[in-house]
């Protein structure tokens, strides 16, 4: 089993060469760089030091329904680029392209996922969903009308879809039972969200897992903690030795666990969903567990100006 290093706690030598050791970082968004719509303190400055010192940055989030625009925004704080937005629509479209996908998509997500295809050559089919009856003829009758449609589709692409109907999950069960090699392509699978600090709101896994489990037929994710990200990242940053890429984060089974499965080193702040008790009463799986932590992005950027190298 792996001990965490406190960063804090290193040595100046051990800072360096920690900092020595890797060319690229990739940082998740919420809970390391902003709180909601608030940038963290210190988190613009660390990341301006780390650009300094000739890494090259990524931003990796598992936000399925801000447009790049959006996320872009959020982040004017840091300076950044279109080219260093990772979010898993982006890894889903350049999927798609990879596999030289057929241009006829059933997609269950929002708009951004939608638009994003779209606008990338993609033709979403749909399935009727208005007015249906609970008269099994007829709902046999709106399948078999689908199935017709639907002789076209390459793939299927699930997100988070708040208006979601049970309908739509049938189909990608045609689909899948039609062709059980079809792509069964996810962009996040979380059980759910917050809404406020008392309301959860019901996240898209529930009915990802519904269909795999009456169909059998296991989805790909392209999201964090997905193996299938390592290999768009690799792709798209052009990475030689994935064990020279630092991956900073949050969250220990999104992020950390993310970071271990690609064979990328990681670090832990503790701004976000990951509290230092957890590292204290260690309760979770040793594929959770990051190489490093430190408090937050400021004390990283404190120890980085107390190297006297920037
Ligand atoms: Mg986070």
């Amino acid at each position: 089993m792996k001990h965490i290093k406190d960063l804090s706690s290193s040595s100046k030598g051990e800072i360096i060469n920690f900092i020595n050791s890797f060319d690229y970082i990739f940082s998740d968004i919420d809970g390391v760089l902003m709180l909601a719509t608030t940038p963290l303190p210190g988190a613009a400055g660390c990341i301006d030091k780390l650009k300094r010192l000739g890494k090259k940055v990524g931003f990796v989030t598992n936000n399925t329904i801000s447009t790049l625009e959006e996320v872009k925004r959020k982040l004017s704080h840091f300076d950044v680029t279109d080219q260093e937005i990772v979010t898993p629509v982006l890894s889903v479209v350049a999927y798609l392209r990879k596999i030289e996908c057929p241009k006829d998509i059933f997609c269950i997500g929002g708009h951004v996922l939608r638009d994003t295809l779209e606008k990338a050559g993609y033709n979403i089919v749909k399935i009727q969903v208005d007015e249906l009856k609970e008269d099994m003829a007829l709902l046999r009758d709106v399948c078999l009308e689908f199935l017709e449609q639907s002789k076209n589709v390459g793939a299927i692409v699930m997100d988070l879809d708040v208006n979601f109907h049970l309908i739509q999950a049938e189909a990608a069960i045609l689909l899948l039972n039609r062709n059980p090699t079809m792509p069964f392509l996810v962009a996040a699978t979380d059980d759910s969200g917050p809404l406020t600090e008392n309301i959860e709101f019901i996240g898209n896994k529930f009915y990802v897992e519904a269909i795999e489990r009456i169909t059998k037929i296991p989805c790909k994710i392209l999201a964090k903690p997905s193996i299938e990200l390592k290999h768009y990242l690799e792709e798209r940053f052009d990475i030689p030795q994935p064990n020279r890429v630092l991956f900073i984060g949050d969250s220990l089974t999104s992020d950390i666990t993310f970071a271990n499965r690609a064979g990328f080193q990681s670090l832990l702040v503790l701004t976000g969903q990951t509290k230092l008790d957890d590292l204290v009463n260690w309760q979770h799986q040793d594929e959770n567990r990051p190489d490093y932590y430190v408090k937050s992005l400021n004390c990283f950027s404190d120890l980085l100006t107390g190297l006297n190298i920037i």
